[in-house]
């Protein structure tokens, strides 16, 4: 007990987006952001393969900021508040469910780089909160150059062509998938693991994301 209070007062638990520190009442996200960050409302366009998608925030301004601390600065607490607000949204949204939870992998040797694979600690942080697991269905077989630096949809469609492979089919065959991604930009990644996926036999694919631009022009892209 008292060892908790010394952590909390060292390690203030801290807003995951303006990492301003948060009151005793808050959670995850302080007031101020929840007030002034807005949801995701519903995608303006569909993506090839998937079913329906869905994600948390717009990527641009805080979120963007925090999604890059999470990524590239070794945050990886931030699993956690994604994870449990991303999983409140599904069940919002999904309230049928799902019949099998994964997530779009990043390459051996990135996550090597990285020491974590921030997807699939998501994937992890939302199946705790829906009281699923998270199962890997898919491996990267090609090491890609990031998406960040290529621009053009076809360009991007092309970058994503064939980087994965769908490991145990048997597991998700004739099954409803969640994927679980981190950032979706113009889908080019999301949509290539969906046709992947269906190829190997998944009934069909809902993606999820921490944040998603709904105009892949405006927003700097993803970069994996
Ligand atoms: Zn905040």
């Amino acid at each position: 007990m008292i060892l908790q209070r010394i952590g909390e007062l060292l390690f203030p638990s801290k807003c995951v987006l303006c990492r301003s520190v948060l009151a005793k009442e808050e959670a995850d996200l302080c007031h101020e952001c929840r007030k002034e960050i807005s949801d995701f409302s519903k995608p303006k366009r569909s993506i090839p393969f998937l079913a329906s998608w869905t994600a948390l925030w717009y990527y641009n301004g805080s979120v963007r900021k925090s999604l890059l601390r999470y990524k590239f600065s070794g945050r990886r607490s931030y699993a956690g508040p994604y994870g449990r607000l991303l999983a409140m949204k599904l069940l919002r949204e999904y309230p049928m469910g799902f019949d099998i939870l994964t997530w779009t992998p990043i390459s051996r040797l990135r996550r090597f780089k990285r020491g974590y694979d921030q997807v699939e600690l998501l994937a992890q942080a939302v199946a705790r909160e829906l009281d699923m697991e998270a199962t890997q269905t898919l491996v990267k077989i090609r090491n890609n150059p990031p998406q960040s630096g290529i621009t053009g949809h076809a360009e991007r469609r092309a970058n994503v062509l064939c980087v994965y492979r769908a490991v145990e089919p048997e597991r998700f065959r004739g099954k409803r998938v969640l994927l679980l991604d981190d950032i979706i930009t113009s889908g080019a990644t999301a949509s290539e693991a969906a046709r992947v996926l269906l190829t190997a036999g998944a009934a069909e694919v809902t993606c999820a994301a921490v944040a998603a631009s709904d105009n892949e022009q405006k927003n700097k892209p993803n970069s994996r």
